[in-house]
């Protein structure tokens, strides 16, 4: 069985999200731990987080992913943007223990000049100051598009990150497919040397979760537009392979398409439909 879930509004809290997961055919879901830009988080409601961890045991949920907000860079250049993505990080950490045992996905960074070696020593030393052995979340790292000065498009840089963190079991990577296809792994004529050179660099092992999109551009264009599953340069036919293939077919997928609510529900039932 798919464990496919989208990228939900966190406005109405977690047992609204999980209610709307099943209704578009889910069994998982994405959330924003905060305005996407920012800011300060609403307060957890302790019996709402128990509402949904009690509807996820009872509809076999798999594991649900919060996401960081975008400002988030813990590779920026000005100490007060870094000092930022610290408070925020370790707030939103704090937060998923009212869930505990699910993941939290971040974009590693944008360096802005200082260099891909100094962006990866910075992100590792924020999660150095973060991370703790009690808690029970783990924390993602996506694979990026490469636009800018983003850390983290190829493979070994993620790699670098994950070997300079102490507490390793704590960390994994969600690949995103339409980063990846930006990135220039070609994910539609070789999905297998793709998910090798995957292997042979971080470990399969870290791969956690799938953020499933389509590209509204090519390979190795380095932009980061998504476009609805089926419509971009990845298409139907390798959302196929992707979502049979061996590794990646029990991992939790989440769609970050171009949709509202009926929408995701369609992409839903496509991606089911394609299940063999
Ligand atoms: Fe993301
Ligand atoms: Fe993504
Ligand atoms: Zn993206």
């Amino acid at each position: 069985m798919l464990n496919i879930g989208c990228h939900l509004s966190a406005s109405k809290g977690f047992l609204n999200m999980g209610k709307t997961a099943i209704e578009l055919g889910g069994n998982t879901f994405q959330f924003f731990t905060r305005n996407p830009r920012g800011g300060s988080a609403k307060d957890i409601d302790p019996e709402d987080a128990k509402a949904l961890i009690s509807l996820m045991q009872e509809n076999s949920f798999a594991k649900i992913l919060a996401h960081a907000p975008y400002t988030l860079n813990a590779c920026a250049k000005v100490p007060s943007i870094r000092e930022f993505a610290y408070n925020t990080m370790l707030d939103d950490l704090k937060r998923m223990e009212y869930v505990p045992g699910n993941m939290y996905n971040f974009h590693p960074g944008s360096h802005v000049g200082q260099g891909v070696e100094t962006g990866i020593e910075l992100i590792s030393d924020l999660l150095n100051s973060i991370l703790s052995e009690s808690q029970t979340t783990t924390v993602l790292l996506e694979t990026m598009a490469g636009k800018g000065s983003e850390v983290g498009s190829r493979f070994e840089e993620l790699r670098e990150i994950i070997d300079r963190v102490e507490l390793k079991d704590k960390m994994g990577v969600c690949l995103d497919t339409c980063h990846v296809n930006d990135a220039g792994y070609d994910i539609v004529n070789d999905l297998d040397g793709v998910l090798t050179e995957f292997d042979n660099v971080i470990g399969l092992d870290r791969l956690k979760a799938l953020h499933l999109n389509d590209s509204k551009n090519p390979l190795g264009a380095h932009k980061d537009r998504h476009e609805k599953i089926g419509e971009g340069y990845i298409g139907t036919d390798a959302f196929e392979r992707i979502v049979n293939h061996p590794v990646l077919k029990d991992l939790p997928m989440f769609l970050e398409t171009p949709n509202e609510l009926p929408g995701y529900a369609e992409e839903i039932k496509l991606l089911k439909s394609l299940c063999k």
